[in-house]
């Protein structure tokens, strides 16, 4: 996750600096909130920080002059680099406590408005964007700008304060070696920077040809059985060879660059100080210059040149920073669904009769506008009723079950829940007295209580143990030395298919939804489990509407109604004695394949 996170800032793309990516920049300011102040007094004492910077050549210069004048002198002026230094000491203090300080209200700030939109946000987005992409693209964003409120900024700020006051103080040294200065160092020192920028550029190209090399590894031993297969060894050994020499090749070549570039340097940024310095030894010879002087502007030309060689890092930190903020924003005003927070509220919400039905629905994902799903599909679940949904994988059953939920909205027909659109109920509302069983239980990662309270968070112990009970779970939950307590997930027991069907039940009846989801809940099972399972499943489909969508038409014969789907259609519809009286049926040579099988 780091590693990833490292390889996405590296590769984060920049936003131009313009009036719109400023203003962007400053609406993410804006969850500073009441705290702006702080970041304000953060900017006095960094201005603090540049202009004691800029004094200490000159003190030292005095320094060096009071040396050959008289001890009162050169006290006078080792208290002055005293005083400065302690004032440096205090302003450094506070210009990073508070721009951290703010920096962190903000992103706190930030951080809770991107989750909770981001979990808000609509399946078809979600699905759309791959959620634990998106997920990863934020956190690397927030870093970004975490490090650019904290340090890119105000570092920026202070070298900006450095070079101008470094180059103005310069002239006020000495006019004649500051005109010479100007001359060598800055053209030098930009030359330095696009050097540098050229063979980074180069050695990430290095980089990424290295990744290639190892994908080729990472592949070929995923895929170990197929090499060994095919006897195709002597093709990827080839193969990786080729890209090792590749990666020599490129890497070569980066290492004459950077050869180039230290002797550049070399040459040219020390040489152009040695011959700056050579001028200054040239004026203080005629006379022209003080020693204390000529040590000054020395100073004040390294100030100056780290200044401009370190500034351009700074631009692009901010530059990326206002990409990521930009794609901040996006997901910040990204509407979400209408879900409602509030939880006292969701208590108090009339319960549903739980009937339901569909009207001439058509439905296609939004990811795939052009191939329909559901076609025509219009049928009746009354209050109670257990509806049956089968037909063969990819037919639209899970579909049916998301549209439902409201996942989704259909682009023809209506959905009723009580005779009413579901529309017209709050989101909130709908979903709350829904409960689906999936085929496959993901728990968090947390203990077996908290996976079941997922179903009602404020439930009772009681309640807790009275629901595992009716879900077939709690004799092997009071098995576990930490009962309810036991953690389930990475570090925690393992359970099986049939034990997180179970939990899944538990946190079903605790949930008490008038409208019950069954998605192929006991398809995965083993026959033993599968009988626990399906008993739990009756106790719980008692008393409400139940939508099962099941692999074994053995476990719906009972149902009050079986759907036959094809291809997104309805094809037929009846009880299980009607259809598998009908000759040519699908539901009863779906029947007889089954009874062939098992
Ligand atoms: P079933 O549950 O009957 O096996 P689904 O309802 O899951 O079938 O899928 C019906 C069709 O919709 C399939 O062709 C499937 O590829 C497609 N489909 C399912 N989910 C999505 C999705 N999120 N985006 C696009 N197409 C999907
Ligand atoms: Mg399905």
């Amino acid at each position: 996750m780091a590693r990833r996170e490292g390889k996405e800032r590296a590769e984060m793309p920049k936003a131009k600096i313009n009036r719109e990516s400023i203003r962007k920049g400053l609406q993410l300011f804006s969850y500073v909130g009441s705290n702006k102040w702080k970041f304000y007094l953060g900017m006095l004492f960094l201005v603090g920080t540049g202009a004691t910077a800029l004094a200490f050549p000159t003190l030292i210069g005095e320094v060096l002059k009071a040396a050959e004048a008289d001890w009162d002198q050169l006290l006078h002026w080792g208290w002055a680099i005293l005083a400065v230094f302690v004032a440096q000491t205090i302003f450094s203090y506070f210009r990073i406590y508070l721009f951290v300080d703010v920096t962190e209200r903000m992103l706190e700030e930030v951080r809770k408005a991107t989750y909770s939109n981001l979990i808000r946000l609509s399946m078809s987005y979600l699905t759309q964007r791959r959620a634990g992409e998106l997920g990863s693209r934020i956190s690397a964003d927030i870093s970004q700008i975490q490090d650019t409120f904290t340090t890119n900024i105000a570092e920026f700020l202070r070298q900006f304060i450095i070079i101008i006051g470094g180059i103005i103080l310069l002239f006020f040294t000495s006019t004649k070696l500051a005109l010479a200065m100007l001359l060598i160092i800055p053209p030098l020192a930009i030359l330095t920077v696009i050097f540098g920028y050229f063979v980074r550029k180069k050695s990430r190209g290095v980089q990424d040809q290295v990744a290639d090399s190892n994908t080729i590894v990472e592949e070929t031993l995923q895929g170990i059985h197929n090499v060994k297969a095919f006897a195709n060894e002597y093709f990827e050994i080839l193969r990786y060879g080729n890209s090792a020499a590749k990666v020599r090749k490129q890497a070569v070549q980066v290492g004459r660059l950077r050869a180039a570039f230290a002797s550049f340097i070399i040459f040219g940024l020390f040489g152009g100080i040695v011959a700056l310095i050579f001028y200054g030894a040239y004026l203080k010879q005629q006379g022209l210059m003080e020693y204390g002087d000529l040590v000054q502007f020395m100073l004040y030309t390294l100030f100056v040149g780290g200044s401009i060689g370190g500034i351009a890092e700074q631009y692009n930190q901010i530059q990326k920073t206002l990409g990521a903020t930009d794609r901040v924003l996006e997901l910040l005003n990204e509407p979400g669904e209408d879900v409602d927070l509030d939880s006292e509220r969701r208590k108090e919400y009339p319960r549903f009769k739980g009937s339901f039905a569909f009207e001439r629905v058509n439905f296609a994902y939004p990811s795939r506008p052009e191939t329909p799903v559901l076609q025509g599909i219009s049928f009746e679940a009354k209050a109670g009723e257990k509806i049956a949904l089968v037909g063969q994988s990819g037919s639209g059953k899970t579909t049916i079950s998301s549209l439902l939920l409201r996942f989704y909205e259909p682009q023809e027909g209506q959905i009723l829940v009580d005779g009413k659109p579901i529309h017209d109920y709050e989101l909130t509302r709908l979903r709350s007295q829904m409960a689906i069983v999936p085929q496959d239980v993901i728990l968090f990662g947390g203990s077996i209580r908290e996976n079941i309270l997922y179903g009602k968070p404020e439930a009772t112990e009681e309640e807790v143990i009275e629901a595992a009970k009716m879900a077939n779970a709690w004799e092997f939950i009071s098995k576990f030395p930490e009962g309810l307590e036991a953690i389930v997930g990475d570090r925690g027991i393992k359970l099986s298919g049939g034990q997180r069907q179970r939990i899944a039940i538990a946190r079903a009846i605790l949930k008490n939804p008038s409208i019950l989801i069954l998605d192929e809940a006991t398809s995965s099972l083993d026959s033993e489990s599968e009988s626990l399972v399906q008993e739990a499943l009756e106790k719980l489909m008692k008393g409400r509407t139940s939508l099962v969508i099941a692999h074994r038409l053995s476990t719906i014969r009972n149902a009050d109604r079986i759907l036959v789907l094809q291809n997104g259609e309805i094809l037929e519809s009846g009880t299980h004695e009607e259809l598998i009286n009908k000759d040519q049926g699908l539901y009863r040579r779906l029947n007889v394949m089954q009874s062939d099988f098992m």
